[in-house]
This record gives C-alpha cells, structure tokens and sequence, in this order.
C-alpha cells in the first residue's frame, strides 16, 4: 500500500513515516504543494494525508485538484484546523475523513485502514493471461517472469483491457472505464497509449497480445482475431 504524506512539519511526517512504514505501508513524504502534484502525477497511491497549511499551496485546493485529476484514492485531511466550517470545506472538496492535530498514530493508522478497505475493498486476485501476469493490488506487471514498469496510465489501460480479455473493447469503453470521460476526445490518446503498451508488453514476445479490431477497438488475447472478425 502506498501513502503520499502532504506535509511541511518535519517532525509530524516523520513521525507519520516511521509509524505507517512499521505497519507495512510505502510512504513517500511531500513537504510542498508543488511536490505532493508531481508525486501524484508520476505514482499511484492508494492513500493521501494531507495537511491544509502548506507553504505554497492551499490543501483544499490541492485536494480539489487531485479530484479533478481524476484521483479516487482516499483523501485524509491531517491539520490543526478543526472548525467545522474547515471540515465543510474539506469534504466539499472530495475528502473522505478529516482528522485534527494533535492526533493519536493508532487513530490515524484504523482511519486509514479503513479508508483504503472502503475504496479498494477486498485483495484482488491475479490476473493471468498467457505468461503476462498482472498483480492489482501491488499494481505490478510481468511478462514470462519480467517485471514491466508502467506509467499509471499505462498500467490503467492494461488492467482494464486484461479484465475483459478475449472481448472486443471499444474506444468509448477506454474512454469512461480508464479516462474516466463520456466524450471520444480521448481517441488520440488512447491510440498513443496502445502504441506504449505493444512497446512495453508485446515487443520483447513472440506471443502478440495486444490486437487492434479496425474499426472498432482492440481485444487483448492470446489468440489473434481473424483477420475478417
Ligand atoms: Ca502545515
């Protein structure tokens, strides 16, 4: 499980750290506004605590725009803010729990616990086609026993198209179950985004499985379609 911890008080991410980390959690620590977007652009996390004050960045905002970036993991607001006018507010904004400073670590760590539990559920089985295989709850990716590092766009993408796998998968189903968008603005992208896959999982193997159904959309299979399907 990993943890973006938005936090500028040294002493209060470290003592988060070294508590989530004993309890088996990956935590990457982000001191700034600026810091906590690039973390969350560039990982998946399946958590977020955040503190409102930051030195350059407003945490309701920030926590607006990573709902607006599309992100549905958890949302903890961590801050000595406890008004219920700031409570409101971070709710409003797409927070799931709101805890006040000063705070006990085993309240954070059973809230937590049972944020992710709510989101993500019970552990998901692997997926296993041909020698791809495919661990969602760890987000990891290997092909005949080598591991394949994916953007979390990339990584998206391939677990949805693994989840319907052998069934033909339209571009307007990419659109919604990975963009997350009604529209078809996304076609380019999601062309792009085959392309980087076919590179990452196909290229290397003699096995295709990555097949583009012209016209319509494309398939991930272990046998390639004919050519008149
Ligand atoms: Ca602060």
């Amino acid at each position: 499980m990993r943890v973006l911890v938005v936090e500028d008080e040294n002493k209060i991410s470290d003592f988060i750290k070294a508590g989530l980390t004993e309890d088996g959690f990956m935590v990457t620590v982000a001191p700034t506004g600026a810091l906590a977007v690039s973390e969350s652009n560039s990982h998946s996390f399946d958590a977020y605590i955040l503190d409102l004050m930051l030195p350059d960045a407003d945490g309701i905002e920030l926590c607006r725009q990573f709902r607006d970036d599309g992100i549905t993991a958890p949302i903890l607001i961590l801050t000595a803010k406890g008004d219920l006018a700031d409570k409101v507010k971070g709710f409003s904004a797409g927070a799931d729990d709101y805890l006040t400073k000063p705070f006990e670590y085993e309240e954070l760590l059973v809230r937590l616990r049972a944020l992710i539990r709510k989101t993500q559920g019970y552990p998901r089985s692997t997926i296993v086609i041909a020698d791809l295989t495919i661990e969602p709850n760890a987000k990891t990716v290997h092909r005949s026993g080598t591991q394949i590092d994916l953007s979390k766009k990339e990584y998206q993408l391939l677990e949805y198209l693994a989840r319907h796998h052998d069934r033909l998968v339209t571009r307007e189903m990419i659109s919604k179950g990975v963009w997350e968008c009604d529209t078809n603005t996304y076609t380019n992208i999601i062309d792009v985004f085959i392309n980087y896959l076919r590179k990452k999982v196909d290229a290397a193997s003699d096995t295709k499985l990555i097949h583009t159904i012209r016209g319509k959309g494309f398939l991930l299979s272990e046998v390639a379609p004919s050519p008149k399907a």
